[in-house]
């Protein structure tokens, strides 16, 4: 079944707000293995959302409008899906108490005056108890415009309100389990996350088997210092598509190997090195120049690595990886604050004084200025101690100073994770 979401609203137009509705939506259809083919956005304007809408169902199964639900002029979504489905707008009793509810308990919470409530609803607010005629009602739980499921000769329309927290609930709650009976299909997805090796190399590991995929199907993202593969088998039913998708992701791992952190959807590197240091009981510490932080802040993403995480060093300057992680000065006089040996006194310093079993050090030149012929932009060394052994890894990564930055992460979460699996202390 083919998906096409259509996002109402001139904000969006204008760059005023990010669409991540869409951003939302096209992942829950990716997950229900829906074939989402069109993404429109267009303005408040009715006779550009009739022109969108008319092509829409001309083209595709299944349309989800987000936006324009609400009370206001502008707000025409409803109104517009009607005319174009031919369908009358008429009162929906449920939806009238229920606005009236939601306005009772916002007054009460505002004011201890006892004006009624239904005085202060405006004319405007109960334009949203109009329901499409035979349309299913959705229940909005933290706002008032509800959304409706169209089902019409074949078709299926559904109108979202714009704001994410009133949608999401409502997709997760409502929506998602209503598209997921219309799938008569089994969908398993496994995401195989690699890093350790760039996106180009890596897509041509796998080339043939993107150029020859059926089902399952494969997907390749790039992520900043990462890639993964999204794996979706569809079947009849789930122990079908199990044994379609077990045979593709053994070959990803012949070919990826221990590139490979995980091949679920949901788990982040981070997760995986915390999931490891907690394993094997031992405890971390940071020392970050280039990086400032942005390794330390990524490790506290994991919930409960207070365990685990002793503490992170920002040492920007020369001074302070002296004064506190005992990096000599002559080694930043000799090899300077780049270098593998200062990366390897600041790992091994941050361990020794504050008596942790792992430590990881980053140093480098994350631009856009200050690099040389001899020490370019992007040049980084990235230092992992394991209980007493010490390793220092070169990159030299490409892009913005942003970018430079958080491939600096990746790479040494990824070196971390490394020495934790090889490791037999
Ligand atoms: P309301 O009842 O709040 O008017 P609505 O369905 O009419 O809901 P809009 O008026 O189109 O929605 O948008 C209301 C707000 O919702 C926007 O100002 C914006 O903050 C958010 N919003 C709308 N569409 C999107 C989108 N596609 N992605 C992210 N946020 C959105």
């Amino acid at each position: 079944m083919t998906v096409e979401l259509i996002s109402v609203g001139t904000e969006l137009l204008l760059g005023n707000i990010v669409n991540t509705n869409a951003n939302y939506l096209s992942k829950k259809c990716a997950i229900l293995g829906l074939s989402l083919f069109y993404q429109i956005t267009v303005g408040d304007n009715k006779d550009r959302l009739e022109s969108v809408l008319s092509q829409a169902l001309s083209r595709s199964d299944i349309l989800i409008i987000t936006g324009g639900l609400g009370p206001t002029q502008d707000d025409i979504t409803k109104e517009t899906v009607a005319k174009v489905l031919k369908r009358e707008l008429i009162l929906d009793e449920e939806s009238k108490q229920r606005i009236k509810n939601y306005f009772y308990q916002f007054h009460s919470k505002k004011s201890t005056d006892d004006k009624d409530p239904v005085e202060i609803i405006s004319e405007n607010n109960w334009k949203q108890a109009l329901k499409i005629d035979g349309s299913i009602v959705i229940d909005n739980h933290n706002g008032t415009a509800p959304g409706y499921i169209v089902e019409d000769s074949g078709k299926v329309v559904i109108l979202l309100p714009g704001p994410p927290n009133e949608l999401i609930p409502m997709v997760e709650d409502a929506i998602f389990p209503y598209l997921k009976k219309l799938q008569d299909k089994v969908f398993v997805t496994k995401m195989v996350k690699v890093c350790g090796i760039g996106e180009s190399r890596a897509e041509t590991k796998v080339l043939d088997l993107i150029e020859g995929q059926g089902n399952p199907t494969i997907a390749p993202y790039a992520k900043s210092g990462e890639v993964h593969f999204r794996i979706t088998a569809s079947a009849e039913n789930q122990e079908e598509a199990e044994r379609l998708i077990e045979p593709v992701i053994e070959e990803f791992y012949h070919r990826f190997g221990d590139n490979i952190y995980t091949i679920s959807e949901e788990e982040t590197l981070e997760e995986v090195v915390v999931k490891l240091l907690k394993k094997k009981q031992y405890s971390l510490v940071t020392a970050e120049s280039c990086t400032a932080g942005l390794l330390s802040a990524r490790l506290v993403n994991v919930p409960g690595i207070s365990g685990i995480f002793n503490e992170g060093f920002t040492t920007y300057s020369n001074q302070a990886k002296v004064k506190h992680l005992g990096v000599k000065e002559e080694t930043l006089e000799k090899y300077g604050a780049v270098s593998p040996q200062t990366a390897k006194e600041m790992a091994e310093g941050a361990a020794l004084r504050t008596n942790s079993d792992t430590a990881l050090a980053i140093t480098g030149i994350a631009g856009p200025g200050g690099g040389t012929e001899e020490k370019p932009v992007g040049l980084v060394y990235i230092s992992c101690y394991v209980r007493g052994e010490t390793l220092v890894k070169e990159c030299y990564f490409k892009g913005s100073r942003q970018k430079v930055r958080e491939q600096s992460v990746i790479n040494a979460l990824d070196l971390l994770r490394r020495s934790l699996l090889n490791s037999d202390y």
